[in-house]
């Protein structure tokens, strides 16, 4: 058997939170305090006003900028949206897609993932797909399915080869901001599910290779027996990113 090593990502979703002076002012200490983390990819995804200079600002340093969502289509009448090539020419490198508030809030689906996918793929931007049961899902004993049918619908159409920066978070929904954290063996069981099913879909070297985030109430409290698992590839963190020195703790887990 040959093994693999998954670099990790630690990934900050901002979310509706800060204007490009805050962001500014965020990365300008964070860069400095993550200036030595080794060993793992960062990522933060900021507001869509905010992209252009948080890519100024980290240049030259490992922090990636997300987006936090983009349309499929390359240019039209969508007024509100952005394409892919917009937020590349900002200076994003990685996009996050399908999160459960797009989902619930603004009437995401599988389908309007796997488009999305598509658009970020075809730009050359790192997509970030976020998938995940809710409450009454996991008490209902369809955890399974949902991921299952989740991750059928989010990667319709990929081939293996355009796959492979993909990153899948799972983010059980009753976790996310609610700080009740999935237990490790929680998390570890769902990515095992949804690395198999990406085995059937994709075959095995994709498999092996692409990152499952944890999301989910993740703080620096947290982080290390989540890191723990061999399952899990690192974590998509909301609340605790907002605050440098809480992000920069997480990201130094291991220390
Ligand atoms: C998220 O927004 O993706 C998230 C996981 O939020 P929180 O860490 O606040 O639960």
């Amino acid at each position: 058997m040959v093994s693999v090593t998954r670099i990790p990502v630690l990934a900050g979703n901002w979310k509706m939170f800060k204007t490009l002076p805050e962001t500014v002012a965020y990365l300008q200490e964070f860069k400095i305090l993550v200036q030595y983390a080794e060993g793992c990819e960062i990522v933060i995804a900021a507001p869509f006003p905010a992209l252009a200079a948080a890519a100024d600002t980290v240049r030259g340093s490992r922090i990636r900028i997300a987006a936090q969502s983009l349309h499929w289509e390359t240019e039209g009448a969508f007024t509100g949206e952005v394409s892919a090539a917009m937020l590349a020419s900002a200076g994003c490198s990685d996009v996050i897609i399908g999160h459960s508030e797009r989902r619930q809030l603004f009437g995401e689906t599988d389908e309007t993932v796997n488009r999305r996918l598509l658009a970020a793929l075809a730009a050359g931007l790192r997509p970030i797909v976020c998938v995940g049961e809710t409450l009454d899902q996991r008490e209902a004993n369809e955890t399974k399915d949902v991921l299952l049918s989740q991750i059928d619908g989010a990667f319709a159409s990929l081939t293996s080869d355009s796959a492979s920066p993909i990153i899948v978070a799972y983010e059980p929904v009753w976790a996310i901001g609610t700080g009740r954290t999935a237990t490790p063996e929680i998390a570890e069981e769902a990515h095992r599910i949804l690395r198999g099913r990406i085995r059937e879909i994709l075959g095995a070297v994709t498999a092996d290779n692409v990152r499952i985030l944890y999301g989910g109430s993740v703080k620096p409290a947290n982080i290390q027996s989540l890191m723990s698992k061999p399952e899990i590839d690192g974590a998509l963190v909301g609340g605790a990113s907002l605050d440098p020195v809480s992000m920069a703790a997480i990201i130094h887990y291991q220390s």
